[in-house]
């Protein structure tokens, strides 16, 4: 067997481990008993540790050695090459019983978040959080980095992220967007929200509404499932596999649609995947940013246009007859773009959102350095929404403790929400070129051209090339936050008469 193949049937290996680790991660979120708990963080454990042991094994060294002298190979091989090295790299930096105490300390501490949110009492989560923050900066000290600790933490979400790269761009963003919310709640006009908040929302309409348009939008649901889960997300092992989540409040019918709308983003993306390349690190999704373009755009970019709406009337008239009955598509699309400061941040509407964002992201910079501790984290948390929203949460639950991810370590995973939504932007603008009837497309149900040019121009892609190379060579251009800005200027001048 030459040094290729060989390479490609421990990665095969790898990525089976993985796998298997994903979907007891799901179980663990979707079916599990309580008292499972436990037993599920050894389990974990066990899986993290055995998939680490494979990937530092150091006839992977080896392989990758003797591959990276190999000028024959073709574009795919040298993307797998190249992302083997990457993850080689990281892995054997890092030390198998930190991992496995990192995997079990998880588990444990996910399962105190969830009753510290509950119980509105950040006191039960405080001591596991401090640890996870304990060992982020170890772990970030392990992978190394070389302007700021952060750094190295960035990087394992976005590859090559850094602060220096991020604080510029949200400096940008801020600058646009802060203005633009504010003229908002000064001079804009509300839209009429009553029909929504005087009446019911069945979970079973609701589950229903967001089963038919996610079917619609293309998501195959004979090769994945839709269930309820606290914090909605999207998992689940390959292509014939997709798993997504989400959660149901009977006040308020958008942030289960819109929440299955951007999970079937994820899931649409995950099922386009190039099967030719299926256990191979080159055929994987191209990280998170990438993966939040595809979310962002069918929850916003497609999902809350007007056409979208004027669409799906008849779909919320089906499942929601009586609380429908004198709402007409504008009235709809107003309401799902109602733009006004809030606390909870997978709710926010799109002008909001980065805001929420950029707040992570300034308390995990001074976190990961050792600037705040733990135990400032409450205070700090609901300064910086007076600072940035003009709001403060009445408790913790809606305040320092509604995100699942610190639970899991994943400091550094917020600010690539963000890359989402200005990748989607830019993607979309590039599409729109290509499909001039796109408006009248999405009007009448049509979503096969938008999806076919994401399947072309980035599913299929896998991770061949890295974000950024994609990102340009879908679009022409190096990401940029301007067909962003650009279009929400568009859209809530639109909205709101601001124009004027
Ligand atoms: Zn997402």
């Amino acid at each position: 067997m030459n040094a290729y193949d060989e390479l490609l049937e421990r990665l095969k290996d790898i990525d089976l481990v993985n796998q298997i680790g994903g979907l007891l991660g799901w179980d663990q979120e979707v079916l599990m008993p309580p008292k499972a708990a436990k037993l599920r963080a050894e389990q974990l454990s066990w899986i993290s540790r055995t998939g680490h042991e494979k990937l530092t094994d150091s006839r992977i060294g080896e392989l990758l050695e003797i591959l990276e002298k190999d000028n024959n190979l073709d574009e795919i091989q040298r993307g797998n090459v190249r992302l083997a090295k990457d993850s080689y790299n990281k892995a054997t930096k890092l030390p198998t019983d930190f991992v496995a105490e990192m995997a079990m300390h998880k588990s444990k501490s996910q399962i105190s978040w969830t009753e510290a949110r509950a119980k509105n009492d950040f006191s039960i989560f405080r001591n596991d959080l401090a640890k996870m923050v304990e060992m982020s900066r170890k772990k970030a000290d392990y992978l190394g980095f070389q302007e700021v600790r952060y750094d190295a933490l960035l990087d394992l979400y976005e590859s090559g992220l850094t602060v220096s790269k991020v604080d510029p761009l949200f400096a940008g963003l801020r600058e646009n967007v802060a203005p633009l919310v504010k003229k908002v709640i000064e001079n804009g006009k509300k839209p009429e929200m009553s029909w929504v908040h005087e009446n019911n929302w069945s979970k079973e309409g609701q589950e229903k509404l967001s089963q038919s348009i996610s079917e619609s939008i293309g998501f195959d649901f004979e090769a994945g499932r839709r269930d309820a889960s606290t914090h909605p997300f999207c998992g689940g092992p390959n292509p014939d596999d997709v798993r997504w989540t989400t959660r149901y409040d009977e006040s308020d019918p958008f942030g289960s649609l819109y929440g299955s709308l951007h999970e079937t983003g994820h899931g649409l993306y995950e099922q386009g995947r190039p099967r030719n390349l299926d256990f191979q690190p080159a055929g994987s999704a191209n990280g998170l940013g990438v993966h939040e373009s595809q979310s962002r755009l069918w929850e916003n970019q497609v999902g809350r246009s007007k056409e979208f709406c004027e669409w799906a009337l008849p779909t919320w008239k089906k499942y929601f007859p009586e609380q429908m009955k004198n709402v007409s598509a504008d009235e709809l699309w107003r309401s799902v773009n109602f733009v006004e400061p809030s606390l909870i941040r997978v709710e926010a509407d799109e002008a909001t959102y980065n805001l929420h964002i950029m707040i992570r992201y300034e308390i995990e910079k001074k976190l990961i350095a050792g600037e705040i501790e733990v135990d400032d984290l409450p205070d700090v948390w609901d300064d910086m929404y007076e600072e940035y929203l003009g709001i403060r949460a009445p408790n913790r639950t809606l305040g320092v403790l509604q995100d699942i991810h610190w639970s899991f370590g994943a400091f550094g995973y917020f600010p690539t929400y963000t890359l989402g939504n200005l990748y989607s932007a830019q993607l979309l603008t590039a599409a729109r070129k290509d499909l001039p009837n796109h408006d009248e497309d999405i009007r009448t149900g049509n979503f096969t051209p938008l999806l076919e040019w994401m399947r072309r121009k980035v599913h299929s892609r896998g991770s061949i090339i890295t974000p950024a190379e994609l990102v340009e060579e879908a679009t022409g251009r190096p990401p940029s936050p301007n067909d962003f800005i650009e279009y929400l200027k568009q859209k809530v001048e639109r909205l709101y008469d601001l124009a004027a």
